[in-house]
């Protein structure tokens, strides 16, 4: 019998960062981000090879493919069901999209984005999701292979997967379980990098491909803007670091692939978990021949975690510092202080280890002194990059609801991102105020001249790294003039 064709797919269009729930990052106004590995579609892939489907996995939006190209494409391969992954920012276009695509081919539609994680009835009214058949709001691995032999083969039980919307037989949307997630992570197959372009996804300094790799999921913190702690759980789930070791050497030696990014919400949480990583890595014929990067909070955080990252071959930390002002700390429930984020960064100056600041201003309480205390620990911290977003209600976290109840929520939504922000202002700021004071601390902070000699100073040997600096430092200031 001929095999089901199952399209997995971003459409073409602005560059986001798809495969993320909590940052659905605008990656063409970001200052130094580059896209990352579509996962979410390669682990849907290697769940649907593993059940005997036909699999065409695109990222036309990477590839800066045309529509024309796309709808060619799809047009050739006449799929049987298509998975687009999704984004707050682009669900509007994206529908128009699958509806479009539904007329032309008539393919079962399924939509598989953090939107749909648990949904509130106003939100999908403001959809048009009259072509779509599923929605995934979970993950996808746990997901996806069940849809699939529901709605191509007829097997299995479609409200026994979990995190999941269907459409009834009387053509209404039913909800499956939420709050349920996969506990087994070392069960899941690795993504399927055969089907994915991996030379597309980089680091933004060398340009040498980067893959992904989730090494754990969900967060115990309950940060008010985000979607980890609904989405992923509040309990941290592990991979094994055996099976992390495992993915590692397939990335290496079946795709040559030498850098990583360690995906997890707080890869530093477990300071035994990363110390056994680390040592498996030093003592395996990878050491001295890979590279990763990993996202930190500032607490909990040993020197000696940094250090063992270092020496197994980190070249980058990511902390979520978001504000200089306890006070705003406290208010998002970072479950961090000033004190402890300026602890991380000496650290990492300490170590040697380079690091990004990660900062969100425009949150509903703050006022200009807030983000001024905001700027001085930029200053204080010194990391090597930031980035300052604007704070996000997405629907369904605590921000969300403040935002509600102050009135300070735009009229719509969806459709915004983090750097133009859903937000009218804070309750002191206009949104004006706030996108200005974003523009001057950037600037401030990275045409500094000492800044410039020292970065031009440490890269002064690797051309292709001077020159993506460079790239990127230009692309900021003229985002940053043309808004
Ligand atoms: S620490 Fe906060 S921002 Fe980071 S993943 Fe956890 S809840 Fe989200």
């Amino acid at each position: 019998m001929e095999k089901k064709k199952i399209l997995l797919f971003y459409p073409p269009g602005p560059m986001f960062q798809r495969g993320e729930d909590r940052c659905q990052q605008n990656v063409d106004e970001g200052s130094a981000q580059a896209m990352r590995a579509c996962n979410d579609l390669g682990y849907a892939a290697a769940v649907l090879l593993k059940r005997g489907y036909d699999i065409k996995l695109r990222d036309f939006q990477t590839e800066l493919c045309s529509n024309e190209q796309m709808y060619k494409e799809i047009d050739e391969y006449r799929p049987d069901l298509i998975m687009l992954s999704t984004t707050n920012t682009t669900v509007f276009d994206d529908i128009k999209l699958i509806n479009d695509l539904k007329d032309k081919f008539g393919p079962v539609t399924v939509l598989k984005g953090a939107i749909f994680y648990d949904p509130e009835q106003a939100m999908l009214d403001l959809l048009d999701l009259s072509h779509t058949d599923y929605m995934i709001g979970g993950e996808v691995d746990f997901a996806i292979g069940e849809i699939a032999d529901f709605a191509l083969k007829g097997e299995g039980r479609i409200e026994e997967v979990d995190n999941i919307l269907y459409r009834d037989e009387d053509g209404t949307f039913r909800r499956t379980k939420f709050h349920v997630w996969g506990e087994d992570l070392d069960s899941q197959p690795f993504p399927a990098r055969e089907y994915m372009n991996n030379a597309l996804y980089t680091r933004p300094d060398t340009d040498d491909p980067m893959a992904t790799i989730q090494t754990a999921r969900g967060c115990p913190s309950q940060c008010v803007f985000c979607l980890t702690p609904g989405i992923s759980g509040k309990c941290v789930r592990f991979r094994s670091p055996e099976n992390v070791m495992q993915e590692l050497t397939e990335c290496y030696e079946k795709f040559g692939i030498r850098d990583f990014f360690f995906k997890a919400d707080t890869f530093t949480i477990n300071a035994d978990w990363v110390e056994k990583l680390c040592t498996m890595i030093i003592e395996s014929p990878l050491y001295g021949k890979i590279r990763f990067t990993a996202n930190s909070r500032v607490n909990p955080l040993k020197k000696e975690t940094l250090e063992i990252m270092k020496k197994a071959g980190c070249f980058m930390v990511a902390f979520g510092f978001e504000s200089g002002s306890d006070e705003i700390l406290k208010k998002i429930r970072k479950g961090a202080t000033v004190e402890q984020n300026l602890q991380a960064a000496k650290w990492c100056h300490e170590v040697g280890l380079p690091f990004w600041g990660f900062f969100v201003i425009g949150f509903p309480w703050e006022t200009k002194e807030h983000i001024m205390q905001t700027k001085k620990l930029i200053h204080r911290a010194d990391p090597d990059f930031i980035e300052i977003t604007i704070a996000l209600p997405y629907y369904g976290t605590p921000l969300y609801d403040t935002c509600k109840e102050e009135g300070l929520l735009a009229e719509n939504v969806l459709g915004s991102d983090f750097f133009h922000s859903s937000m009218t202002g804070t309750k002191y700021l206009s949104m004006d105020e706030v996108v200005k004071l974003r523009r001057s601390i950037l600037l401030g902070f990275y045409l500094r001249p000492v800044y410039i000699f020292r970065k031009m100073g440490e890269c002064i040997t690797h051309p292709s790294v001077f020159f993506n600096y460079c790239k990127y430092g230009i692309k900021l200031v003229v985002n940053l003039f043309r808004k």
